[in-house]
């Protein structure tokens, strides 16, 4: 839904250079009608009864939660404010599950008050927790326990989630105790159970020996008279970033082998993607400020920095990024960075790129799923807009901030 035209970046039907004008920059820029494409894609991949209820953590703008929301989708949680936003947003609470690796009570008691789906436990300490809020609130938890089914997701350590070394989920040798215990608890109602081995998944194999995994334990635990009435197996399917080295998983594939491992149990299914709903669907719009030269290397210093958008910074991930339009001026080498002041505050090392005179703007791709959401106020800098693509339409989803915004709360 990003292209060039006549040597112009659009988004959908708009000229991505006039939101620019008119918005200000840095700003985030989403394609709506991206965003409703990837979620049909995923969802007519299933044949059997799902919810897909979409990792809110990946983009909380409440116009875009709106968007799945509409769609029909639910959401995954992992704390009490993006419970509050997808409320907010008018996501359905049957279709909101909770996770995370650790729930304060406050957590715990909104959720329940609130009814949604169920909340996704991940030790017997939660466990317990959950079992005594509930009872003090007089309601029936519905959980499932988040298993760590200890596959190997092969994707980048800081996004990989179900192995034995990682913090995420019960053990899968101790789960099966766990739900026995979990049995006998007065106040939960074992309802489900849940799985997430890693996100950026390019390969969906590993989702497929986890989903075997799993299956597996609920038979031994369903003979024990366990009855199991979901299950959610978490989300982690990747997207491309990269084109020239990245090649998009085949979802209907992914679909056919967990519908395949979950054959003949009387349960719904539950997903929870995230990047692969939003993540191609986002751009970020920064203005060159300087070009500078250290000996050596040569910078392209933008408007935009790690504040605005960390994956770089913290994964050392790629993001293509090229001219909003199209120059002549040649290709040079360079490191576009921001104006932060941290050695780690860049968006490309080494990158070739069709120069940008100062004061044009450059497309960050890919930047839909992650990055306004991990953005901060680091170096007391407002967050950018966010920019809502539909048709040859755009509306402001969420101002830029101001300086007053930075000093909110705050006492002198
Ligand atoms: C982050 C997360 C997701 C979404 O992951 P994606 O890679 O964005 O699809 C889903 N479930 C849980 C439990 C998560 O922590």
């Amino acid at each position: 839904m990003f292209e060039y035209r006549n040597g112009e970046l659009y988004a959908e039907g708009v000229r991505v250079a006039d939101i620019a004008e008119d918005v200000g920059t840095p700003v985030y820029v989403y394609s709506k009608a991206h965003f409703e494409s990837q979620f049909s894609r995923f969802d007519s991949a299933f044949s059997r009864e799902h919810v897909i209820s979409f990792a809110i953590k990946a983009n909380s703008n409440l116009a875009v939660i709106g968007v799945f929301a509409k769609l029909g989708a639910g959401a995954d949680i992992v704390s009490r404010g993006e419970l509050f936003k997808a409320l907010k947003a008018g996501v359905d609470p049957s279709k909101i599950v909770f996770s995370g690796v650790a729930k304060r009570d406050d957590e715990i008691e909104y959720a329940l008050v609130n009814d949604i789906m169920m909340i996704n436990v991940e030790s017997e300490d939660e466990l317990n927790a959950v079992d005594r809020v509930a009872k003090r609130l007089n309601k029936k938890a519905r959980i499932a326990l988040r298993v760590n089914p200890d596959v190997d997701p092969k994707t980048h350590p800081y996004i990989s989630t179900g192995l034995k070394k990682n913090k995420f989920g019960v053990p899968y040798d101790e789960a099966y105790d766990l739900y026995l215990k979990a049995k006998e608890l007065k106040n939960i109602d074992v309802y489900g159970v849940q799985f997430h081995i890693g996100s950026q998944l390019l390969d969906t194999t590993p989702i497929y020996d986890a989903s075997k995994r799993i299956a597996d334990l609920m038979r031994r635990l369903m003979d024990k008279g366990l009855e199991f009435r979901v299950v959610d197996v978490g989300g982690g399917v990747g997207i491309v970033y990269d084109e020239k080295t990245e090649k998009e998983p085949d979802v209907n594939l992914y679909a056919k082998q967990i519908e395949e491992a979950f054959e003949g149990f009387d349960i719904k299914l539950v997903l929870e993607p995230g990047r692969f709903l939003v993540g191609n669907g986002g751009i970020l719009i920064s203005r060159v400020i300087y070009h500078k030269t250290n000996g050596q290397k040569s910078f392209l210093i933008v408007d935009a920095g790690m504040n605005d958008l960390l994956r770089p910074s913290l994964y050392n991930a790629y993001h293509k990024i090229a001219p909003l339009k199209e120059s002549s001026l040649g290709v040079i080498k360079c490191d576009i960075v921001g104006p932060i002041c941290e050695t780690g505050d860049f968006f490309a090392r080494d990158y070739q790129i069709d120069d940008v005179p100062n004061g044009e703007c450059i497309a960050v791709f890919s930047a839909g799923a992650y990055g306004f959401t991990m953005a901060s106020n680091y170096n007391s800098r407002p967050r950018p807009a966010e920019v809502l693509v539909e048709g040859d339409r755009y509306r402001i989803v969420r101002e830029r901030e101001m300086l007053e915004d930075l000093i909110k709360g705050e006492y002198l």
